[in-house]
């Protein structure tokens, strides 16, 4: 598709939109902008915008449309598959400046929020009122609301709370073809047609600008309480995983890591953990402490039978707090042990949860690279992180590979090539594997909102 360049009237016109502080072409301002955490190419914009309001994004959307200027929406420029990179220049929309918490409503357990909110700010502001949002990505300090509803994000609490779809009740989008829509209902339930704000999650600001988002919340968990144990096999580990999530227990979290990891965490950190084949932390929640001794103690058995050779249970919080202090530790070590890692995030059925991990490992011998496998396994979701550096071509390609074989091996399972970080343009190829028909579904709406092409072009579709 041939797009239009920036010139300088376009420039005036978008300063006479936003005001001229909040549009820029200066240097530092477009690399800043030019990618996310992917490792894959910068691609420089030719401009940036900051709006401040629903109806400046409506303006800009309009003109960009009218001149055919493609647009890419960043929030925190978190995402791991560059689906927030200017592939063919144009305008980036930057949306750090609407980020403003616009009502709790703890009466009715929601929150109404600009997108350029924070994730972990907004539950920092949610704490006096005993309330959470629960999707809590490893990446919250620095994402946004906006890009955690485009990547339907999700992290430690997903097996037990869900992901960012499931607390998206209404959204305020702009789309391209010039609407300014409320979509969905400030209540947990409707049945009133189709469900076009859901249809938002997930679209990696392919459709529309979302402006604003009613959340759903959740009351925060009177009692907690952390246990980590160390399995000197895999197999074991994971199998454990299985049995706790059949037993009824409901953890909070269930993460792994397997040796790879627990190292490189280890000499990051210098936190000198345990030299076993994996780990598995479990933290429980709970309203009554009898319930959750109970589940502790239920869960401490499992995994004794299941094979665990060590299992620690912390005597305080700030035991728990070293044990999360590791999971928490686990992209940094990654990153200092090789520069440009490619991080994996397939999902799979529970039953090919072991299948998973072993054919990643497979998968490692057969490239010659190395991988490291952690993940939010209590949902089946693996992420296995190939150590490697770009600057070594040959073994760089080689990893490209192997995580193409196992994104490839997820699909054909019945699982997904992504469970929370998204398609972007790392795994555009894999869309029609994934969706066959379907895909041409996604492409039609995607005309119907934007006829022109200019919102994130080059993204997931
Ligand atoms: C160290 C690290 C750990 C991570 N851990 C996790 C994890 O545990 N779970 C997880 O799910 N992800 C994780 N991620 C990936 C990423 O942080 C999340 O997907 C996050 O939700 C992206 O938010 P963002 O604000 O940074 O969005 P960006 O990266 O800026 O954008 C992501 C996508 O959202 C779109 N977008 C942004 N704002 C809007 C808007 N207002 N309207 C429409 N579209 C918009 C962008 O165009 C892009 O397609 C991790 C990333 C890193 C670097």
């Amino acid at each position: 598709m041939e797009y239009s360049r920036v010139r300088p009237e376009d420039l005036a016109a978008l300063a006479s939109i936003v005001g001229a502080s909040d549009v820029s072409n200066e240097e530092y301002d477009l690399v800043t902008n030019a990618l996310d955490a992917f490792a894959g190419e910068p691609v420089l914009p030719e401009a940036v915008v900051w709006p401040e309001n629903s109806s400046e994004v409506l303006e800009v959307l309009k003109y960009a449309s009218s001149r055919r200027i493609p647009v890419t929406v960043r929030g925190g420029g978190t995402g791991l598959t560059g689906a927030s990179t200017p592939r063919f220049g144009g305008i980036v929309m930057n949306m750090m400046k609407m980020n403003r918490i616009l009502e709790v409503r703890p009466h009715d357990m929601q929150v109404d929020v600009e997108p350029g909110v924070i994730y972990d700010q907004l539950n920092k502001e949610l704490e006096p009122y005993n309330l959470f949002f629960p999707p809590d990505p490893a990446s919250g300090k620095s994402c946004t609301i906006g890009g955690m509803i485009a990547n339907n994000a999700s992290g430690l609490k997903a097996v037990r709370y869900g992901a960012t779809r499931d607390y998206v009740l209404a959204l305020r989008v702009v789309f391209p073809v010039g609407l300014d829509l409320r979509l969905g209902s400030r209540v947990f339930k409707y049945s009133t047609g189709y469900d076009l704000a859901r249809m938002l999650v997930g679209s990696e600001g392919t459709l529309g600008v979302i402006t604003e988002a009613t959340l759903r919340l959740r009351p925060l968990p009177r009692h907690r309480r952390t246990i980590a144990a160390y399995f000197d096999s895999i197999e074991d580990g994971v199998r454990c995983i299985g049995r706790i999530r059949l037993s009824g227990i409901e953890p909070g979290a269930i993460e792994f890591l397997d040796r790879t990891h627990l190292r490189l965490i280890s000499e990051w950190s210098g936190l000198n953990l345990p030299d076993h084949e994996c780990m598995i932390i479990l933290e429980f929640h709970s309203y009554s402490r009898a319930g959750l001794d109970e589940e502790v103690t239920d869960a401490v058995s499992l995994l004794r039978e299941g094979g665990a050779v060590s299992i620690v249970v912390p005597k305080d919080e700030a035991e728990a707090e070293r044990i999360w202090e590791a999971r928490r530790g686990a992209y940094p070590s990654i990153l200092k042990a090789c520069r440009s890692p490619i991080i994996g995030d397939i999902i799979v059925p529970l039953s090919r949860l072991l299948d998973a991990v072993n054919k990643a490992y497979e998968l490692a011998k057969k490239y010659g690279v190395r991988v490291g496998v952690m993940g939010h396994l209590g949902d089946g979701n693996v992420h296995a992180n190939w150590l490697t550096d770009r600057r070594n071509r040959d073994e760089w390609e080689r990893a490209l590979r192997a995580n193409a074989e196992l994104t490839r091996y997820a699909i054909e399972v019945g699982g997904a090539l992504s469970a929370e970080h998204g398609v972007g343009v790392e795994k555009k190829e894999f869309m029609w594997e994934q969706h066959r028909e379907v895909l041409d579904l996604m492409k039609k709406l995607k005309e119907f909102f934007d006829p022109n092409n200019i919102l994130n072009p080059g993204i997931m579709l």
